[in-house]
């Protein structure tokens, strides 16, 4: 199982000025809340991070199919399948045709009939995210076809998926909660896991283990008590990391 180099907190244990902020981020699983149980060891950080998240999301000038792409892209050039895989929901959810998805992944950008703002755009992505400069021309390109804001924008906006991308590649943060599986017929009622992660763990009317959770995130608590329990009753499968996706060289 591998380890997060930075374990996230475990939510009850996030600062409360971040708690309802972060709340949204529960309900989406276990690979948000790891995000951003990890971003909660550094709440003004966490708060500016998720800021700016909303502005570039819910007060962006790019239009959502083309703020899609270019994070499909910066997650592709960068190799983080967790990013990739939940802007493909919401590339889906927006209407992006399932086959310029999965252009955004392909080597070739030009096997794909893209749009000429479409093209500009994936372009300059693929410069942008891995830290080389736009070119003249393609500058020119782009400042034919967006507005300064949009112009802004776009830069801002891969430097904040690439953010993203190499936080949680770079802790080997889980994309994923671990699967948790208990054995009720083991478990001696000893209580060590109830008292050391009580968010995943409970006892039932006879005293066993029983789950609370299904999908916890991975933190060092749940990993704690699985390790603590002295009949072996608890089972921990390693989720998947976000550092399975090879970049795009
Ligand atoms: S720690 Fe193990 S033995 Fe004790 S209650 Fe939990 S599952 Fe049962």
């Amino acid at each position: 199982m591998v380890t997060p180099r930075i374990a996230p907190l475990p939510p009850d244990t996030w600062p409360p000025a971040l708690r309802e902020l972060l709340d949204s981020s529960r309900r989406d699983g276990p690979g948000r809340e790891n995000l951003f149980g990890t971003l909660a060891h550094h709440p003004p950080l966490a708060e500016a991070w998720l800021h700016l998240a909303h502005v570039l999301t819910h007060q962006g000038l790019l239009e959502p199919h083309l703020r899609e792409l270019a994070m499909l892209r910066t997650a592709r050039r960068l190799g983080s399948p967790y990013v990739r895989a939940r802007h493909e929901g919401h590339a889906r959810d927006i209407g992006v045709a399932q086959a310029a998805i999965a252009a955004t992944a392909a080597a070739d950008l030009d096997a794909y009939d893209w749009s000429a703002r479409e093209s500009a755009t994936l372009r300059a992505v693929d410069l942008l995210a891995v830290g080389t400069a736009l070119p003249a021309p393609l500058w020119h390109e782009l400042s034919g076809v967006f507005s300064t804001p949009q112009l802004l924008e776009l830069l801002v906006l891969v430097g904040q998926c690439a953010m993203v991308c190499t936080t949680l590649n770079t802790l080997h943060t889980p994309s994923g909660g671990p699967t948790v599986r208990v054995d009720p017929a083991r478990c001696c009622s000893a209580g060590q896991c109830v008292s050391t992660a009580p968010e995943v763990f409970a006892h039932d009317e006879d005293g066993l283990v029983t789950l609370v959770a299904e999908r916890p995130a991975a933190t060092d608590r749940l990993r704690l008590a699985a390790a603590l329990c002295p009949s072996g009753a608890i089972q921990l499968t390693a989720p998947a990391t976000t550092t399975e996706g090879a970049p795009l060289s």
